[in-house]
């Protein structure tokens, strides 16, 4: 079978949860037995979200081959499964870099270099570029930012020419829209919706379903009006309704017949109803929890709620596994203090201390860690939190003073945390770092070796800064064990504290390769251990 095409756009408002349709749809194709992918096309000019700010955008997901995409691609991951790659989030940077690198080679041999053809071709090359390799019955298309933006027109204009050069069976337009409840003359208004279709059209885009996000049920009566109004059978209108559970949001399009209608539109007869039997075990697990427990999550960014979005998936997932509800009570580094560390932390029975980069928070963070390992409550460090509890430990158990990381403090006596030599060199900030895929040894007769129950894991980075290794003598001999280290290059990747029940931290982010079917083992481990911590303590 040749690969066939949904493109998904969003109307009214963001934040629809567009991504999270995605998902679902993705998730209904693959349960039938189908081979998926899912790709983001993003609006805007940075050539990745690496650098942009995770207050404006949320998380900066990482995938195993090291792109820096959109959060969407962890929902894509946690439903699907299977990895996604540099391919599939395409931001109009990257369109227009490799549109102008040509130009500058020559490639366009005199041509006046335009939006139409130039740039729309290389999204549609873009576009077509997974469904080229074979993998794919069908490969879903998410088009970032809302129809009428200014941004998003070329992209529209793309999906337009596809659907006019492909055949009509190889590919389908979904639309997600708001249908707003208004509360004075308590209806639920189509308006938008009508508006939002108007504008897909006027870019010659006609969607084929239209799913709109609602809080209430959607009459026969109002689906057939919109459908009328917006052109499309009248089963294909179908509502999202606010779910209990993200996860759950496959299920209710299936009842919806979502996948019926995509299978049927796109004339693939090769599927099977769908399996979802693993899929519901885990909601059927996380919707029912026999305990309760409360775990602080420490960091700069947790105002935003996307900001940490795979940490808060991965704690729900390893809570599921044991039944567990964990609350994740954020707690910004900033505000800790040495008076007030104690209360902030009270009840807790886990901290997490979570990813970052600069100064901010980080003397609020190593005061947080420092209480945590004195008082043996159950820790993980990622990523810049690992950093921390190292900077912690040489200053408190080490003696050295001053040790820091080399990220705010270079002229440090005693630089812990450094650069590698060869990262020195580098000046730019994009795409620089440590980033994607690399393996990890774990020493036997360690935590880190029980929790994976193997030799060598593979597990996913996004840093600049290492443990140094001149200091892990020190630390070795005042009970800090270096658990897992890069086989290649010797870099330190796991810290553990064997006197303490659990304290350890990842150089690496585990938190990207959590899904519901296949919780991490070190979010579940510090679960675990953060529930016996409860247990023991009463707390
Ligand atoms: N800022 C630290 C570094 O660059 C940690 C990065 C992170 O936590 N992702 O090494």
């Amino acid at each position: 079978m040749n690969t066939k095409y949904v493109f998904i756009t969003g109307g009214v408002v963001s934040s629809l949860g567009k991504g999270i349709i995605a998902a679902s749809l993705a998730k209904l194709l693959q349960a039938r037995g189908l081979k998926v992918t899912i790709q983001k096309f993003d609006p805007y000019l940075n050539i990745d979200p690496g650098t942009l700010n995770p207050y404006e955008h949320g998380e900066c997901y990482v995938t195993e081959d090291g792109a820096e995409t959109d959060l969407d691609l962890g929902h894509y991951e946690r439903f699907l499964g299977v990895y996604t790659s540099q391919a599939n989030n395409v931001t109009t940077g990257k369109i227009y870099n490799t549109v102008i690198s040509k130009e500058r080679e020559g490639a366009y041999l005199g041509k006046t270099v335009q939006i139409v053809p130039h740039i729309t071709d290389e999204i549609k090359r873009r576009m077509l570029l997974l469904g080229k390799t074979g993998n794919y019955d069908v490969i879903l298309t998410e088009i970032g930012g809302t129809v009428g933006d200014m941004e998003s027109q070329p992209f529209i204009e793309a999906v337009r020419q596809l659907q006019w050069e492909l055949p009509e069976e190889d590919c389908m337009s979904i639309h997600l829209t708001l249908v707003p409840f208004l509360n004075a003359a308590k209806e639920l208004k189509t308006k938008p919706t009508q508006h939002s279709v108007q504008m897909l059209q006027q870019g010659g885009v006609q969607p084929d379903v239209i799913i709109c996000r609602t809080e209430y049920s959607l009459s026969d009566d109002l689906r057939r009006k919109i459908a009328l109004f917006c052109n499309v059978k009248p089963g294909h209108v179908i509502q999202s309704i606010d779910a209990w559970s993200i996860y759950q949001v496959p299920l209710n399009m299936h009842d919806e017949h979502l996948d019926e209608l995509v299978v049927r539109k796109l004339q693939i007869d090769n599927y099977r109803q769908p399996d979802l039997k693993e899929w519901c075990r885990f909601l059927e697990n996380l919707r029912n929890p026999e305990k309760e427990l409360t775990v602080a999550l420490i960091g700069k960014y947790v105002s935003l709620q996307d900001a940490y979005k795979s940490i808060q998936e991965a704690i729900t997932h390893a809570g599921a596994a044991y039944r567990f509800k964990v609350d994740v009570r954020s707690i910004l580094s900033d505000d800790i203090t040495e008076d007030n560390v104690a209360e902030l932390l009270a009840g807790v029975s886990g901290v997490l201390v979570a990813p970052g980069f600069g100064e901010r928070g980080l003397e609020g963070k190593i005061r947080a860690i420092r209480y945590v390992r004195e008082n043996n409550i159950p820790f993980l460090g990622i990523c810049l939190g690992m950093q921390m509890c190292v900077v912690e430990f040489a200053r408190n158990v080490l003696g050295f003073k001053d040790a820091a990381t080399a990220e705010v403090n270079p002229e440090s006596s005693h630089l812990v945390i450094d650069m590698m030599e060869d990262q020195k060199k580098t000046t730019i900030k994009g795409g620089t770092m440590r980033l994607g895929a690399y393996e990890c040894e774990l020493l036997e007769n360690t935590l880190a070796h029980r929790i994976y129950g193997r030799d060598i894991i593979v597990e996913r980075h996004r840093h600049r800064y290492e443990f140094n290794a001149s200091y892990k003598d020190d630390f070795e001999k005042a009970g800090m064990v270096c658990s897992g280290r890069n086989p290649q290059t010797g870099l330190t990747e796991i810290v553990e504290l064997p006197q303490n029940s659990f304290f350890v931290g990842s150089q690496f982010h585990p938190e990207y390769k959590s899904t519901p079917e296949r919780p991490h083992p070190l979010f579940v481990s510090f679960v675990k251990a953060a529930a016996d911590f409860e247990s023991k303590t009463g707390k």
